[in-house]
């Protein structure tokens, strides 16, 4: 902090820019009075959670990408999952002099100080799909809507099984949900929940585990060798007989995590058929696995859409021009609804990958064979 202060009062150029840049940035009503700042050249940091999962390193390179288009320059950082990693990286991204953030965050709880060193430094923060708590210091949200991801899930259960139509099981069902310290985390469950809890009332699904409470069903840092073991045990303890029919996950890597242990315990037979499992961010994993015939579906997000509205925020708010958004309610940080711009996310299965995901170019045929 002491050094970025230095390097900002090094030229009263860049420390005066910064103040207009921020002014602009953080006045949120669009700073009408103020003169756009010149941010040609400025650096933008950007910090993304980890390369374990192949969508955040999508998600980094086409954030730069869309940065550079603008005219900036970028410093793209991995946390490597490590919520202390993270900070020191958001500290020395600050240190360096970046005139704006773009944080994905790993643990949503833990950035509320080293956002207060950003906001001295007045430097503006988006925060990338996962929402940041505890803070003032974080200006615009850019997201999917987050519910709609667990609605579209639990949706696709239901209609998977019948119960749409009248079906009557009982069917048993696991439900596995992400990471407890990401925002996003409840509103996937509750979306799905919300879906399944009448046939869940009704024991037309059953959870033989007992598991249904967000806490019992978490997967810290979304991993999917911990979603493995956890289905394993699962299995063990609540499946000697009878079968699993469906189960909830939240994210593909967890899918894969819960196929495997499906697939040691003999799943994948014509007598023994492996149970409709959700996923989301059409990994490219997940959807070989789907056009297999082993993960059911997969809720894709159009990372590019998201890097566009993420960047364009930043870029607008440096500029002291309004964001747009197109919610100003639902993302309650604890200290303020942060404004957000939140994008559809679409359902996909074997029937419609290629038309969604060929179609609009996100992968092409000879990437998923
Ligand atoms: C994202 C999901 C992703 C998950 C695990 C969430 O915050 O919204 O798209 O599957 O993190 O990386």
């Amino acid at each position: 902090m002491r050094t970025r202060r230095g390097a900002l009062a090094a030229t009263a150029g860049a420390a005066s820019l910064a103040l207009v840049l921020t002014a602009c940035g953080r006045s949120g009503d669009g700073g009408s009075e103020e003169k756009p700042g010149d941010t040609k050249g400025a650096t933008i940091g950007i910090a993304m959670p980890t390369k374990s999962s192949e969508r955040w390193i999508s998600d980094g390179a086409n954030v730069v990408k869309d940065l550079r288009a603008k005219g900036y320059r970028t410093k793209l950082v991995y946390g490597e999952d490590d919520p202390d990693t993270q900070v020191a990286q958001l500290e020395n991204l600050i240190t360096q002099g970046v005139k704006g953030l773009i944080v994905a965050a790993i643990d949503n709880k833990s950035l509320a100080n080293v956002l207060q060193e950003a906001a001295d430094a007045h430097i503006p923060v988006i925060a990338y799909d996962r929402l940041i708590l505890g803070t003032p210091n974080v200006d615009y949200y850019a997201s999917f809507d987050n519910e709609k991801v667990g609605t579209l899930q639990g949706r696709y259960i239901v209609h998977r099984l019948g119960l749409d139509k009248g079906r009557k099981g009982p069917f048993s069902i696991e439900l596995f949900a992400g990471s407890n310290d990401d925002n996003n985390t409840k509103y996937f469950f509750s979306g799905a929940m919300k879906v399944l809890r009448p046939y869940l009332d009704d024991k037309r699904l059953v959870v033989r585990s007992g598991q249904t409470a967000l806490n019992q069903v978490t997967t810290l840092r979304w991993d999917g060798t911990t979603a493995q073991k956890r289905m394993e045990d699962i299995l063990t303890s609540s499946y000697r007989s009878g079968r699993v029919d469906a189960v909830l996950s939240p994210y593909d890597g967890i899918s894969i995590g819960v196929l495997s242990a499906l697939k040691s315990d003999g799943y994948g037979s014509a007598a023994k058929p492996l149970p409709v499992v959700t996923g989301q961010d059409a990994e490219l994993a997940s959807v070989k696995s789907i056009i297999a015939g082993q993960q059911t579906q997969t809720v894709y997000k159009d990372l590019r859409k998201l890097a566009d509205v993420a960047a364009t925020m930043l870029d607008d708010s440096l500029k002291g021009k309004k964001p747009q958004v197109n919610d100003t309610k639902t993302y309650d940080n604890g200290v303020k609804v942060v404004p957000a711009h939140l994008l559809q996310p679409v359902s996909v299965d074997k029937s419609n990958y290629r038309e969604v995901l060929v179609g609009g170019g996100y992968y092409t045929e000879s990437e998923l064979k």
